[in-house]
């Protein structure tokens, strides 16, 4: 007689009073079918299950583990922080020193400010966008992720260069209509949607190193020219490095390409694990925020203690001498041992990575753009990641997500992965 799984029985509990059973539908194994795992703890490069199931996290909470989980030097911040209040919905200091650290960091940061999750960042980077300039129409790429704020909940529309339809129910049509969706890494189809629509273009958001239709990197190409564009018809250039910021190197996207951005949006990283994102760019653009300008935003936890003492420690380990060399080393030895692995197994697979983000594809080619990358073998990644998770590692339950590796993730842990994975390919044919 077997004993009910204890993740079985949570899932089951938690969708009685919650939708789906869980907070944010990914979470749900949708994509990848089965249960999902309850966590109960994690440290370092590990968390454990319900089960107490031990898996190498290749999550890092979407991206915010990066100096792994539970980190001594940022629990001990939290935990004093804590003691301290947990929120005064008054000014602090530690709120500078974190915007002194963005604009120190980030290149085309000279004014920040701090919200409460990436969605806020975007959306308020978006309304700046439209506020100074006084237009309403932006363009977003086919996908590109950007929180769920109503104008970005969109698909391209029917015809080239045509309007987008919303991707979610209730989102008005009168919202979503000013919205233009382009194909990602087509620098042609830009200018020619400048080239109708510059002069009402408002903004063009993009992440620069896109992370949430699996990894696909831009090409330099294709950001210089809607740097240019966005110079030339005066539109804003926001980057969201919400997932990509502090990620794939100190300054993010930006410093990768030296491209400046208008505005940026952050999160992910710089909240180390806890509730912080922020929005900042040229201080002109900035002066337009409340209580300065006209364009309105604010939030009750925005800046809160608690979670800025857990964002600044993070900012300070992953400025360490050799931080960034050490995680993109070990992310290479990742996705060059999978791809190996897969190759002696005669699997169509390939793998990339920038920094301490990796992709990957069973395909061919390492994609590069949206269609291409939806073009690629899910049900095969989906065998793949059950019998990954069987042995202990846990990757994104989903083919058209990133992945992330914490500096944690020592060469011990890559090759215990590795040798999880010949194992695996071995099964898929
Ligand atoms: C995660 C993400 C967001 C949304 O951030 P939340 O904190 O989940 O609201 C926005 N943009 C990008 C690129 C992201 O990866």
């Amino acid at each position: 007689m077997t004993m009910t799984n204890k993740n079985d029985s949570l899932f089951s509990r938690a969708q009685k009073t919650t939708p789906g059973g869980v907070n944010s539908p990914v979470r749900a194994f949708r994509s990848v079918g089965g249960t999902p795992r309850f966590i109960t703890r994690a440290e370092g490069p590990y968390f454990w299950d319900a089960e107490g199931q031990r898996y190498i996290d290749y999550i890092g909470s979407w991206g915010p583990a990066i100096v792994g989980h539970a980190h001594p030097a940022v629990v001990k911040a939290v935990q004093e922080a804590a003691a301290r209040g947990l929120s005064f919905g008054a000014p602090t200091e530690a709120e500078i020193l974190m915007a002194e650290e963005i604009c120190r960091l980030v290149p085309s940061i000279e004014q920040v400010r701090l919200v409460s999750s990436g969605t806020e960042a975007t959306m308020s980077a978006l309304r700046l966008a439209r506020g100074a300039t006084k237009r309403d129409k932006i363009i977003k790429f086919e996908g590109c992720y950007h929180g769920h704020a109503d104008s970005l909940l969109v698909k391209a529309g029917s015809g080239l260069l045509t309007f987008g339809n919303p991707t979610s129910a209730g989102v008005p049509e009168d919202f979503t209509k000013h919205t233009l969706v382009l194909d990602y890494n087509d620098p042609q189809q830009l200018e020619d949607a400048f080239k109708a629509y510059g002069t009402e273009i408002a903004c063009v958001i993009v992440e620069p190193v896109a992370g949430n239709m699996n990894l696909i990197k831009a090409t330099p190409e294709f950001l210089q020219t809607m740097r240019r564009l966005c110079t030339d018809y005066g539109s804003v250039l926001i980057f969201d490095e919400v997932m990509c910021g502090f990620r794939v190197g100190l300054g993010g996207a930006q410093a990768l390409y030296g491209i400046q951005a208008d505005i940026t949006a952050l999160g992910k990283v710089i909240g180390g694990g806890l509730p912080v994102a922020a929005f900042g760019g040229r201080a002109d653009l900035m002066q337009h925020m409340a209580p300065l300008g006209g364009v309105y935003q604010a939030g009750t936890l925005s800046g809160n203690p608690v979670a800025v003492a857990a964002g600044l420690s993070t900012l300070k380990l992953v400025q360490e001498p050799g931080f960034y060399q050490h995680l993109s080393a070990q992310t290479t030895k990742l996705v060059e041992g999978l791809s190996a692995a897969a190759k002696a197994a005669n699997i169509s697979f390939c793998a990339d990575s920038q920094g301490g983000m990796f992709g990957l594809y069973f395909a061919q080619e390492i994609p590069g753009s949206y269609a291409s990358v939806m073009a690629s073998d899910k049900e095969k990644f989906n065998r793949f990641f059950h019998l990954m998770l069987d042995a202990g590692v846990y990757l994104a339950p989903s083919a058209f997500e990133a992945g992330f590796v914490s500096a944690q993730h020592d060469d011990a842990v890559i090759a215990a992965t590795i040798e999880a994975a010949k194992q695996a390919f071995a099964q898929l044919h």
